[in-house]
């Protein structure tokens, strides 16, 4: 049995209310959390949270990682952005590495599971999954179908696995199989049809369906809508009849507020689907565009939006948890214990007085002492 405590500051519950204290943890599970402040025998001391979770990334194209930022359009779209060319280009073998070094990296700042868009079908899916067997965090995959539009291929030049079915359906059931639902890019991407039949096939697989709406302009959002998606990502440009129209439904919604600055897109209305009483993740988005470090993409969404803090770090950790159906992005008794432990003294932290502002301001990864990480 493992069995340790945690104890110092702990930012507890759903507000991260903050209590002196430690947590008891065994097996991977929170089986207590005890206020009562002083000394305890514990594996590490500091400030106790939730561990990220990271609700939409393309981790694919980590093995671009430095684009000339131009249009989305040219980077990004199916079947010709350059992001699609570079990886009808990139060896199996290349991909798998690239992808697991990101994997790395959320574990190295303190992401517990991450929610990937991954693009290549079958195959791509099972890249991923390689990818991430080896790091402590847990993988949803919503994979791609290739028959869809024709960005999506099987890649490499060293992969001879051409098996993967080209029926929309079947390839589908096949990629359900391994991953936990389908996500795809605009409705404007496909031809008449094809995102209802992928979302409707999903649905019928029993696989989870997401997809991506109003990132560039407002167009497509009301045809994502009518596909009654289980998750949409970004929103950028959504009116408030939209929002309310996707909180009338309650649909978590994903934003990414890094990639979308740095794309020049815009800013996603994050105080208004606040205003909606809407579940709002917080994603990286693409690996070419920013890396995937969550107290990065905390410490932006806090200097752009008037937020609380705990409106901050839920996005980041117990939100996420929340669209993607995991039991973690909270400390509470029962909870996986997905968790890190701060040092309260570090150069950064030093002398910190509201410890739940200080995190979401400016807590950063070389503060972490212990991650119990994902998997
Ligand atoms: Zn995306």
């Amino acid at each position: 049995m493992k069995e340790y405590l945690l104890s110092g500051s702990i930012l507890c519950g759903d507000n991260f209310e903050v209590v002196e204290g430690y947590i008891h943890i065994r097996n991977g599970v929170i089986t207590e959390v005890c206020e009562e402040p002083g000394y305890v025998d514990a594996r590490a001391h500091g400030i106790i949270m939730p561990c990220f979770v990271n609700a939409h990334t393309h981790i694919g194209d980590s093995v671009l990682k430095d684009p000339q930022v131009t249009d989305l359009t040219s980077l990004v779209q199916p079947p010709d952005g350059l992001k699609h060319r570079v990886l009808r280009t990139t060896s199996m073998r290349d991909l798998v590495q690239a992808m697991r070094a990101s994997t790395y990296d959320m574990a190295a700042t303190g992401t517990c599971a991450f929610a990937d868009f991954r693009e290549g079908g079958l195959c791509g899916v099972q890249a991923l999954q390689q990818a991430a067997s080896s790091a402590p965090v847990d993988a949803v995959i919503f994979g791609r179908p290739t028959g869809s539009n024709s960005g999506d291929q099987v890649y490499g030049s060293d992969n001879t696995d051409r098996s993967c079915a080209t029926d929309l359906e079947d390839e589908i059931g096949s990629i359900l199989s391994c991953a936990d639902g389908i996500g795809i890019s605009s409705t404007s991407d496909y031809e008449d049809g094809v995102s209802a039949a992928i979302a409707e096939c999903t649905t019928k697989y029993g696989g989870r369906f997401a997809i991506h709406a109003g990132e560039l302009n407002s167009t497509d959002i009301m045809d994502a809508l009518a596909l009654t998606p289980d998750l949409l990502i970004h929103l950028t440009h959504a009116s408030n009849d939209d929002l309310r129209r996707v909180a009338d439904h309650d649909i978590p919604v994903v934003v990414c507020l890094q990639s979308n600055l740095l794309t020049r897109v815009g800013v996603p209305p994050v105080e208004a689907m606040f205003a909606e009483n809407m579940t709002v993740a917080a994603g990286t988005d693409n690996v070419m565009f920013n890396s995937v470090d969550m107290f990065a993409e905390m410490r932006f969404l806090s200097s752009v939006f008037a937020l609380s803090e705990q409106q901050v770090l839920g996005m980041c950790t117990r939100s996420g948890a929340l669209a993607l159906g995991l039991n973690c992005g909270t400390i509470k008794t029962g909870a996986d214990a997905k968790v890190m432990v701060l040092d309260k003294d570090s150069y950064n932290l030093m002398g910190a007085r509201n410890i739940l502002r200080s995190v979401v301001r400016r807590a950063r990864a070389g503060d972490v002492l212990f991650c119990s990480g994902g998997a």
